[in-house]
């Protein structure tokens, strides 16, 4: 039983489908583990009592013998930016550290609909602005591998708590690496889905363009499972499309796959141990080159800052969040702002308002609009002869807090590696190659066409085979 949470989601659901373990057995296992991790700061809200009831119904659904989805009973835990009824949403910012949402986002719904049991919302950067999660304004999380590293960010909380067994899965938001990053420093796997892939309902927006709810999980047949269930059209967010699931991640056929390889300085052991294994068997493997790092960079900070700008000035403490002082109405939203959110908001709330000012929109905002176009453009040059895109995650394993950069500008180069699926909407997966020997993980990073979130399991789970060999 100690185990039982630490087996891959298949297993889990197998345990569960033959009454093994009960959810709510399971349940107040993770409860337990989540108590006695709560170093890690991984949560900002845990749903106890909640989360008894809903595995408690998902059980007796089980007795009664009604047919039940996979992941029916399984406890998951969700990002603090995506809103559920009735639990405080705070997305780290003390701006929100009171919002109680009266909705509940479409792919939690979903997973709730098919029976999942939420154990609570996850810590995180600031309204998702980070890569570390020590923007929050509930204290930084701590890496489950080595507390004194980085978990990654801004999905910081999300990936700690899966690393460290204190959900079997789960959601995490990727504006421009957010589920990516942290699932490289914390050995889990992660998916950001295409754009329009997963409803974006009840996501607090931080950059709409870019925005994507992903999923993460220790296992890439998990991390499947959970994005079938959350994926698809929703009439509640015009952007979402259905995605329809051709390839099978059993399928270890690699003779037709054409795999690029992008050399660059990030994880360079694990990209090359993936580019020979995938070549051992079958596929064909060749160089190619990626759109310019500060291209990538630059073009991301000026796109998500303008557009954080815009979805951020609704926080004016009128009718919900933290509410300032003062006789007149600008006085309440200058004070209220200035003391409820922390400096990196600020820092991309000014950033977006410089570049869309009057005369300044051109140089910056068209700008970065213009080389976005290029981007994708030279990344559908890149999928016109090549079918997945083989390239590091990050730069490399979770720093120390202590070699963290003060510098913003140091740490915006870091997001290099993974701002360009964001940028032109395609699928990434990002999946730990080694982590047996060594004490932090090293993963790799899978793009694909729009859409083809399928060939990206088939070939995580074809790397993570290989890899546990
Ligand atoms: N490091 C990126 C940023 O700070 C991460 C954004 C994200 O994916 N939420 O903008």
């Amino acid at each position: 039983m100690e185990n039982v949470l630490k087996l891959p989601l298949e297993q889990m659901c197998e345990l569960l489908a033959r009454k093994d373990v009960s959810s709510v057995e399971l349940t107040k296992k993770y409860l337990e583990n989540i108590e006695n991790n709560a170093k890690l700061n991984a949560f900002i809200t845990v749903c106890a009592d909640s989360a008894l009831l809903q595995a408690a119904k998902a059980d007796q659904a089980r007795l009664k013998g009604e047919k039940l989805p996979a992941l029916a009973g399984v406890p998951f835990a969700v990002k603090d930016n995506i809103c559920v009824e009735g639990i405080r949403t705070t997305c780290g910012s003390k701006m929100l550290a009171d919002f109680v949402p009266p909705y509940t986002a479409t792919a939690v719904r979903k997973l709730l609909n098919d029976g999942g049991v939420l154990l609570g919302k996850t810590n995180m950067d600031e309204f998702g602005m980070g890569s570390h999660s020590d923007t929050s304004f509930f204290g930084a999380v701590r890496n489950p591998l080595d507390p004194q590293r980085s978990a990654g960010g801004s999905s910081g909380g999300s990936a700690a708590a899966v690393a460290s067994n204190c959900a079997a899965y789960a959601l995490g938001s990727d504006t421009g690496g957010s589920v990516r990053l942290p699932s490289a420093f914390c050995g889990t796997v992660g998916m950001k889905p295409t754009y329009g892939a997963v409803s974006r309902y009840g996501l607090v927006a931080f950059a709409s363009s870019l925005d994507q709810i992903g999923v993460i999980t220790s296992d890439v047949w998990g991390n499947a499972a959970v994005m079938k269930s959350i994926c698809g059209r929703d009439e509640m967010d015009t952007t979402s499309e259905d995605i329809s699931w051709k390839s099978d991640p059993e399928d270890t056929d690699l003779k037709d796959l054409k795999i690029g390889v992008a050399c660059t300085e990030g994880a360079s052991e694990a990209v090359a141990w993936a580019a020979r294994t995938l070549r051992l068997h079958g596929a064909s493997v060749k160089d190619i080159a990626l759109p310019r790092a500060d291209t990538l960079v630059a073009a991301y900070y000026v796109i998500s800052a303008c557009e954080a700008s815009s979805n951020l000035a609704r926080y004016d403490g009128v009718r919900y969040g933290y509410r300032g002082e003062g006789d007149d109405v600008e006085r309440l939203f200058v004070t209220g702002r200035s003391a409820a959110f922390g400096d990196e908001v600020k820092r991309r709330i000014m950033l977006g308002t410089f570049c869309l000012s009057r005369g300044m929109g051109e140089e910056y905002y068209k700008n970065a609009t213009a080389a976005r176009r290029k981007i994708c453009e030279e990344l559908e040059r890149v999928f016109e002869d090549c079918d997945v895109i083989l390239c590091p995650a990050a730069k490399g394993t979770a720093p120390l807090f202590a070699d963290i950069s003060c510098v913003p500008l140091d740490n915006y180069k870091d997001d290099a590696f993974t701002v360009a699926a964001n940028l032109a909407g395609i699928p990434a997966l990002c999946v730990p190659v080694t982590a047996e020997n060594l004490k932090l993980p090293l993963s790799v990073q899978l793009m694909g066409r729009k859409f083809s979130e399928a060939l990206l399991y088939r070939v995580g789970a074809f790397l993570e085979r290989e890899a546990q060999k």
